[in-house]
Formats: structure tokens, sequence, C-alpha cells
């Protein structure tokens, strides 16, 4: 049977020349990058030039880069450091409804220690209207912090636009962009990032390896706590061919960058049309025009999502309803709650993203499939509106 992952938000496989790349630094060049030998050595070389590559795709300069042991960790170092390192400043945060769980669960255990946060509502399309920022905005704020892509709907923030309004006040700025990385162009420069939050498993690296971009005038609290590495900022044995593996992500991820966006959307928006074209009562969720260029986050009305999800898995179809992480409970994603969109069509979404892999083959596959389930599930389905149709 045909195998079609459509799920390249959750996680991508690693790229053949990336796991090339890593393997010597397992069994061959291991040595503790602390240590003082030459294979030691080799090692700290190693991760050099790993930064340099990260650093490069974001126009950051390498010392800059902090290696993290993901996104999560990245999200949770840059607004729990920003809420110690200016707790005599102030004990608010601004941030938005849409967020990352990496970010909301941080925010809400700040929260709980004394700190009062905003969280921001979004429009029909899943944007961030800078207006509503400024409003917020108090004399204790201390970091606003604004995902680049979110990851259920795909929509792309005014992030120029919003660093503005923080720089203008004097804020911190922080932005996840786990999704926004080889997918849209960034120059944490150009943008006026302040801190910007890093994943190497949404582009085609491993797993378990992230980093924080930390822009040299920002002071930031540790969150682990230990040896000296990564210039004493974060403690703990580096994740050697993780970090290698990122590097040359990285590293294609900006080589490739127009052409990946350029093959990806395209297949997206077949896949879109077709979908519009075969299947009656679909929406898109989330910007047409401010959008990843993988994603498609579709409301199929009158269906439950996990039914298609399962009936779709056997055939050999990977998809998503929501983010992964809220997938395994029936709580409605807070995302498409944050748009307006009723609980029962929400219920009906599902999220596709199109990756690098994906072929005009596999999207007429899952099409087809997707035609069969929905004229299945709609003639079953006991929802009264249906009848008439
Ligand atoms: C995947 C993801 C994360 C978490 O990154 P991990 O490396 O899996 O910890 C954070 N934010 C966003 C937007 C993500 O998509």
């Amino acid at each position: 049977m045909r195998q079609v992952y459509l799920d390249y938000s959750a996680t991508t496989p690693v790229k053949e020349e990336v796991m090339r790349e890593m393997i010597p630094y397992f069994t061959q060049m291991y040595g503790n990058p602390s240590s003082l030998y030459t294979i030691g050595a080799a090692s700290r070389e190693a991760i050099d030039k790993a930064r340099v590559q990260v650093a490069e795709l974001i126009n950051a300069q390498e010392k800059e880069i902090f290696f993290t042991s993901g996104g999560t960790e990245a999200d949770n170092w840059a607004v729990l450091g920003i809420a110690d390192s200016l707790k005599n400043k102030g004990n608010h945060i601004i941030t938005t409804k849409i967020e990352h769980h990496a970010m909301l669960h941080s925010c809400e255990y700040l929260e709980k220690h004394g700190y009062e946060v905003t969280y921001l509502g979004v429009d029909s399309d899943g944007r961030v209207n800078p207006e509503d920022l400024k409003k917020a905005i108090t004399d204790k704020t201390i970091l606003i912090s604004i995902m680049f892509v979110n990851n259920e709907i795909g929509t792309v923030q005014p992030i120029k636009e919003l660093a503005a309004i923080a720089k203008e006040h004097g804020i911190i700025f922080h932005t996840d962009a786990v999704q926004a990385i080889g997918n849209v162009p960034i120059d944490v420069k150009e943008l006026g990032i302040d801190l910007m939050s890093m994943s190497a498993h949404k582009i085609y690296g491993p797993k378990g390896i992230g980093a924080l971009y930390i822009k040299k005038s920002v002071r930031l609290s540790n969150y682990m706590h230990g040896g000296a590495q990564e210039s004493k900022k974060r403690a703990g044995t580096e994740n050697l061919p993780g970090i290698v593996g990122f590097g040359k992500a990285a590293e294609f991820a900006r080589v490739n960058l127009d052409e990946h966006i350029k093959k990806v959307s395209e297949l997206r928006d077949y896949f879109i049309n077709q979908v519009m074209e075969k299947i009656e009562h679909v929406t898109l969720n989330g910007s047409k025009e401010h959008r990843h260029p993988g994603n498609a986050n579709l409301t199929f009305e009158y269906i439950e999502g996990e039914a298609m999800l399962l009936y779709l898995d056997m055939k050999g179809i990977s998809v998503s309803t929501g983010s992964a992480c809220s997938s395994a409970s029936l709580v409605p994603s807070h995302v498409l709650s944050a748009l307006g969109i009723p609980v029962e069509k929400i219920h009906g979404s599902l999220r596709f993203t199109i990756g690098e892999p994906t072929t005009k083959e596999d999207i007429d596959y899952v099409v087809e499939n997707l035609v069969e389930v929905v004229n299945k599930l709609r003639s079953i389905s006991s929802v009264s509106s249906v009848k008439g149709w």
C-alpha cells in the first residue's frame, strides 16, 4: 500500500546527507567538546561550524546562537529567563492565544508565580492586530512573545511591525520561529528580533536539538545550571551529533529556501484546489496570503476529523487533527477556537502539511481517498443539517 506522510509540521524525516554528516560523531569523533586533547578539539570545531551554519540561516552572529534540546527548551528559556532577569523592572508579559503549548504552559507557570500575562486574540486569518499589541503594553511589560508561523493553521505574523512596537517601548521581543525557519526568509537583524526559538526536527534534521538566538545586547538568566558549555549560558554536555545534524539541515534550508517554498506551495495550492473542486462544504482555515508554504488546514463540515484521520490512516495516509500535542485529546484546538470557529466545525478540521519529499502522485492519492471517506462519513452522518443534500 502507498504510504503518504502529510504531517511535516509535526516532524520531518532526517535528510540522508544530514544523517551521513552525523554518523562519525557517534563512534569516531566522540570526544567531549570540553576536553583539552585532540579529539575533544575536533568536536569543538564541529560545534563551531554548526553554529555558523545556523547563524547564517537567520543572519545572526555565531556568538548569538545557543544550542538547546529543542524548540520547547528554547521557548521555556526565553520566557522564564527574561521573567527572571527583568523581575525588578516588571512582571507583565504579552503573548497570543495561538502560541504553541511550550509558550502557553510556560506563561501559565509564570502566572502561578506572580506574573501577569496578556494573551492577545487574533483576527479570522489568525493574525495579531498591531494596534491590540500597542494597547496591551503597560509600564510593567518586560517581554512580548509572538510566534512567527503558527503550527496548526500556518499563519505568518507581521513580525517586523510587531517587533518595532516592542522596540519603541524598550521591551524585549521573542518569537517562536520553529515553523518559520526553512519556510520563510528570516533576517533577525532586519526584523528587529531579540530572541528566537528554533528546532532541527522540523527542517529535516534530528529530534532533540534546537537553538535560541539571543541578540548580543540581551541579558537573559540561565535556565540550565551546571558546566560552562555554550559560553556559560546553557550547561550540559553538548548533543554533538545532533548539533552537527542541525547545522547541516540549516545549511540545506538556507541554500534551498526559494526552491523549497516554490515547490511546496505549488503542491499545497494544487491540493487545496483539488479538494475544493471535488468535495463540497470545505473551508480553508487561516490566511490565504500570509501562510506557511506547506500548510493546508481544512474544515470538512458535518464530519468528525478523528473518524477521517483513522480512515486515512488505514489507507497509509498520515495527517493530523490540530496540533500533534492536542490530537490525543478531544479538547477543541485552542488555535481554531481563537479564530472564532464554532466547536462542531473545529471537530471536522484536519491539518495537512506538505514537505520536500511529497509528490503530485501523493496528493492525487490523498484527494481520491478524501473524496471516498467524506462521502462515506457524510452518508452515515447523524447530523440533521446534512440530510437535506
Ligand atoms: C514543534 C514546535 C515546538 C517544539 O519544538 P520541539 O523541538 O519539538 O521541542 C515549538 N513551537 C512550535 C511552533 C512548534 O511547531
